[in-house]
């Protein structure tokens, strides 16, 4: 799937220069354009391979919105135009989906990021998806609050908003900048993968995946998760029923972007390896599995040909904002917002005694 990537605030843009690397280190070329954009100057100056386009000058002189993500928002409706006359050239008639990238807890991608959503929805015809970190249990109450009204915002106004837990990857013992670089990386190579995985490519199996499927496994909007798990193959494909079922059941047991996210309203599973040894029959298996697990009947499957001696599993999960997961999420912004308690999990992201952004 070709794809633009837009990152907005601190972690949106170290993402969307993480996630275009490892795209052009496996020579994938999924990632066709990229721009970061900021309130805060010296972020955008640490970034070394994407194009960037500074915001709200005017108002915070490079300095950044804090952690006041109503300001961001603000800032960003000020400065939109700037933003998409730099993306001319870099959302192109090649460009199947774009995906905005923000750290929901903080100000500038918190608050920008919605703006800038329904601001590319208006101009382009493609679907404009948003790609949100959500802060972690520990990241104090600001974070909560700024990432439960921006993920609100973000549901209403992005084609699906796919959701990845700073918890997600949790290590003992490590600083935040050390968990920041590995759970870059795990996010990087797993959209990556997606984005890749949606690549038609020629002379391989009649399984292949195409972007279509992403796009149709995330039409039914809200919120999606990406799940991923890999083991080392057996030669023969005969032998790998039992891996590829494995690969898949860790995928979306304990190898989710958002942990305990096991309900959607669809899923597209992939199983990337080499094509000798992908079992069909392992795949039909886990399909029907995934069904179960999920509670949908829609779900798609395929190949992804890599050269490479593990088989991996990748599962997205579209329409998973009725997860657990997730209500347990925003109730806690909205603990944090200082408003009362939860609702049907249904209602969770409709609750207006959470404000949206705007
Ligand atoms: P902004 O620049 O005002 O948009 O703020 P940030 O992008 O720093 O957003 C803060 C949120 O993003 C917090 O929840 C941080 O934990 C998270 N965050 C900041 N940097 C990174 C990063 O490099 N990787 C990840 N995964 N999260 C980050």
């Amino acid at each position: 799937m070709k794809v633009a990537l837009i990152g907005v605030g601190q972690a949106g843009g170290k993402l969307t220069e993480r996630i275009s690397r490892y795209d052009s280190e496996m020579g994938f070329e999924a990632v066709q354009g990229t721009l970061a954009v900021n309130s805060a100057k010296p972020d955008l100056q640490s970034l070394e391979c994407v194009e960037t386009q500074l915001i709200g000058a005017e108002r915070v002189n490079g300095h950044g919105v804090g952690g006041d993500n109503e300001l961001g928002a603000e800032i960003m409706q000020s400065d939109v135009q700037q933003v998409l006359d730099k993306l001319d050239g870099r959302v192109t008639s090649r460009s199947e989906a774009i995906f905005v990238i923000a750290g929901l807890g903080g100000g500038t991608g918190s608050g920008g990021a919605p703006v800038l959503v329904h601001h590319l929805q208006r101009v382009y015809d493609i679907p404009v998806y948003a790609l949100g970190v959500l802060p972690g249990q520990n990241e104090g109450a600001l974070y909560q609050a700024n990432a439960g009204r921006s993920l609100k915002t973000l549901a209403r106004e992005a084609d699906s908003t796919l959701l990845i837990d700073n918890d997600a990857w949790h290590e003992q013992g490590e600083s935040v900048k050390d968990a920041f670089a590995r759970i870059n990386t795990k996010i990087s190579e797993r959209v990556g993968l997606l984005f890749a995985s949606g690549e038609a490519v020629e002379g391989v199996g009649e399984s292949v995946v195409d972007s279509s499927e992403v796009i149709n496994t995330l039409r039914s909007g809200g919120l999606s998760v990406l799940g991923y798990a890999s083991e080392v193959a057996n030669e023969d494909s005969a032998q790998n029923v039992q891996t590829v079922m494995s690969v898949t059941r860790q995928a979306i047991l304990t190898g989710t972007s958002l942990p305990n996210a096991t309900n959607g309203d669809s899923a597209l599973l992939v199983i990337a390896g080499r094509p000798q040894a992908i079992s069909r029959k392992g795949i039909e298996k886990a399909r029907s599995w995934l069904e179960e697990e999920i509670g949908s009947m829609q779900v798609r499957g395929g190949d992804f040909p890599l050269e490479s001696d593990r088989l991996s599993a990748l599962v997205l999960l579209g329409g998973a904002e009725r997860s657990k997961r997730i209500t347990e999420f925003m109730e806690r912004a909205r603990e944090a917002d200082q408003k009362a308690k939860g609702t049907d999990p249904a209602e969770t992201l409709t609750d207006d005694r959470l404000d949206s952004l705007f």
